[in-house]
């Protein structure tokens, strides 16, 4: 089961928005709050004090209106053929980043009699979404030409950062000064940006000329550092919310030179008591993380940390206990804030070669998830 403790991410959220006030705060709950549980953590969000709740697509965004979720929401990634009847109807904010995702909006609006909501989007250097340079003019002339026709309001202007993670990096400084252009040229066409928002978790503690108005927070709002390497979580004051744990299903001894898992990539080196812990890549625990000859991931059992014997496997991986006592029903910790000694979503995201927020987000829906915390009594 994935433990998600509400009281961490209202706390973290609180930790954001004194890091970066006067700045707003949007609290970024895609990917289902990054495997976190949408509609809960976006409740606890708001109770810690978001402003904002942010999404990739238009249906995640109906997704928290439909559990009755009122506050504003932002919506990033649009496709032709998606219909924004429905966003509109509802008060979603949609970004746009050319000139056809303009014009559907602009189409649901009139189809609704209501006035559309919506975020520009510029790309300041990243090479990912938004209008590019050269394309910004006739965006902003199309945008001009709605907003008086009283068809669209622009509420915000935003980009995103590449690496804002990396301290000193030139592309950082780079980035705000496109964006400063940008809005600039926004202004000499007639458009007010409206609330300007550029920042991820990383830049809202790293960078502070990059907060403006509002900062899109995804990663800290779980609880995890967007740099370690620069400052840990517990150093920034934030408190990881996810725990992945399990019960032993199986425990046994093999004997010296017992093979391990598929491919019998791990043998015993000697007589050893092995626990099965049923969880697996079908559950989101990277195989990559299996036993390589020098490392895996770790998993707490009876008081200590244990490897993982060969492959992470679909359904379950097997942990090397030792000489140590343990029992089917025993608790194993994945991972979780690791103040019981358990690993880290960072130490997971090490022994597979990937970054915490593809840790935490791809632990899949098998996984129950059971939300504590003062937060979660407010209703999900
Ligand atoms: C996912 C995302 C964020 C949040 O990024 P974090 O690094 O998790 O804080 C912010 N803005 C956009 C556009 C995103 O796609």
């Amino acid at each position: 089961m994935a433990l998600v403790d509400l009281d961490a991410v209202e706390h973290n959220v609180e930790v954001v928005r004194r890091a970066v006030g006067p700045a707003a705060v949007m609290a970024v709950v895609k990917a289902d709050a990054y495997g976190h549980g949408l509609v809960p953590v976006a409740r606890a969000a708001l109770a810690g004090g978001a402003t904002w709740l942010g999404v990739a697509h238009v249906h995640e965004a109906l997704a928290l209106r439909g559990a009755g979720v009122e506050a504003d929401v932002l919506a990033w990634i649009l496709t032709p053929g998606t219909d924004l009847l429905p966003a509109v109807r509802a008060g979603i904010d949609v970004s746009v980043s050319a000139v056809w995702a303009l014009e559907s909006l602009v189409a649901a609006a009139r189809a609704t009699g209501r006035c559309a909501r919506v975020h520009l989007e510029v790309d300041t250097g990243m090479s990912r979404g938004g209008a590019s340079p050269a394309e910004w003019p006739a965006l902003l002339d199309a945008v001009a030409k709605h907003v008086d026709a009283g068809d669209v309001v622009v509420r915000g202007t935003w980009a995103h950062f590449a690496s804002a993670d990396v301290a000193g990096d030139p592309s950082v400084p780079a980035q705000l000064q496109a964006f400063e252009a940008a809005l600039r040229t926004a202004r000499e066409h007639g458009v007010d940006p409206g609330l300007r928002h550029h920042a991820n978790s990383a830049a809202a503690f790293f960078v502070p000329q990059a907060r403006y108005d509002l900062v899109r927070a995804g990663l800290a709002v779980y609880g995890l550092s967007p740099a370690p390497e620069r400052a840990t979580a517990a150093e920034l004051g934030l408190r990881p919310a996810m725990t992945l744990a399990a019960r032993l299903a199986h425990v046994r001894r093999v004997p010296a030179g017992a093979g391990v898992s598929y491919g019998l990539t791990y043998t015993a080196q000697a007589d050893t008591t092995l626990g099965l812990v049923p969880v697996g890549y079908g559950d989101g625990v990277p195989r990559h993380a299996s036993w390589d000859g020098r490392r895996s991931g770790e998993v707490l059992v009876a008081g200590a940390r244990r490897r993982i014997a060969g492959r992470v496997c679909m359904d379950q991986v097997v942990v090397d206990l030792g000489d140590d006592a343990a029992e089917a029903g025993d608790l194993a910790v994945v991972f979780g804030p690791g103040e019981a000694g358990e690993a880290t979503a960072d130490d997971w995201a090490a022994a597979a070669g990937t970054i915490s927020w593809e840790i935490v987000t791809r632990i899949g829906s098998r996984v129950p998830r059971v939300h504590t915390g003062r937060a979660a009594g407010r209703g999900a």
